[in-house]
C-alpha cells in the first residue's frame, strides 16, 4: 500500500490518504495536549507506545468478536486501518469514579460505583466536547437508535475484555475513551485505546499509569508509557 497526501491532522495522530480508497494510513506523534488543547507538550516516544498499545488491543478485541478499523501496523510508528467515517460522539466507559465524573459528583477519585457508566460526549473542541444524552443525540443525528445501540453493546464488551486483560498484567482500568465508526455500512471501533485514552493503575499500589502523569505533572511520564507497553506485551 501506498501512503499518500495527508487528509488530517489531528492532536495525536496524523491521518494520510493510501492508494486503496477502503484504507487509511495513520501516524502516531509525541504530541501531548490535555484540557482540550490548553496545556500541550511532548511525551517522547508516546506514539511508538500508542501505535504499537493500540495494535496489540486492537487485534485482541477483534479476536474476541469486536470488529475494529485496524488493518496492520506498518512500522513502530504507523498502522493501516479501514477508512471510517467517525461518529461525532467520545463514548466514556466508568468503572472507578475519577476525573471529571469525581469533579463533577463531588465523589473521591477512587470510590468504586454500583455499577459501569457509560457517558456520551459530543466530539466538538470548540465546545469543549459537552456531555450529550440518547435524545440529544437522536434529536442532532449524531447517530441512529440501531448505531446507538450497538455502540452500547460494544462499549460494554469491551470493557469487560480489557479488563480482564489489564488486571492480569497489574493494571486496574479505572475508566477510557472509545470512539466508534461506520464502515460498508456497519459500525466498528475505531480511533486508539493507550495510556492517553485510559486510566490505568497499578493493581498493587494503585500508581497512576496513564495520561494523568501529564495533565497533573506527577513525573515519570515517559518511564511509565514503556512500563505499561512492556507489561502488556508480556
Ligand atoms: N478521555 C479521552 N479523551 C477526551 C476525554 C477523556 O481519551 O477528550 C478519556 C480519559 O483519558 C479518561 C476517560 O476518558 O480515561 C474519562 O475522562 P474524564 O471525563 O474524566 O475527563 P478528563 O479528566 O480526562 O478531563
Amino acid at each position: 500500500m501506498e501512503k499518500l497526501e495527508m487528509l488530517y491532522e489531528g492532536k495525536a495522530k496524523k491521518v494520510y490518504k493510501t492508494d486503496d480508497p477502503n484504507y487509511y494510513w495513520i501516524e502516531y506523534k509525541d504530541d501531548a495536549t490535555a484540557f482540550n488543547g490548553e496545556k500541550k507538550g511532548t511525551i517522547v516516544d508516546k506514539g511508538i507506545v500508542n501505535n504499537k498499545m493500540s495494535a496489540l488491543l486492537f487485534k485482541m478485541l477483534e479476536e474476541k468478536g469486536v470488529p475494529t478499523h485496524f488493518e496492520s501496523l506498518v512500522n513502530d510508528r504507523e498502522q493501516i486501518v479501514k477508512a471510517v467515517k467517525i461518529l461525532p460522539l467520545e463514548v466514556i466507559v466508568r468503572n472507578v469514579a475519577a476525573g471529571s465524573l469525581a469533579k463533577r459528583l463531588g465523589l473521591e477519585e477512587g470510590t468504586p460505583m454500583k455499577k459501569t457508566v457509560l457517558e456520551f460526549c459530543y466530539k466538538n473542541d470548540e465546545l469543549g466536547d459537552p456531555m450529550v444524552n440518547d435524545d440529544h443525540i437522536f434529536a442532532m443525528d449524531f447517530a441512529t437508535e440501531l448505531q446507538l445501540e450497538t455502540i452500547k453493546h460494544y462499549a460494554y464488551k469491551v470493557n469487560e475484555l480489557l479488563k480482564a486483560f489489564f488486571i492480569k498484567r497489574g493494571l486496574k482500568l479505572i475508566d477510557f475513551k472509545l470512539e466508534f465508526g461506520v464502515y460498508e455500512g456497519k459500525v466498528i471501533l475505531a480511533d486508539e485505546i493507550s495510556p492517553d485514552t485510559c486510566r490505568l493503575w497499578d493493581a498493587e499500589t494503585n500508581k497512576k499509569m496513564d495520561k494523568d502523569r501529564f495533565r497533573r505533572d506527577l513525573g515519570d511520564v515517559e518511564a511509565v508509557y514503556q512500563e505499561v507497553l512492556g507489561r502488556i506485551q508480556g
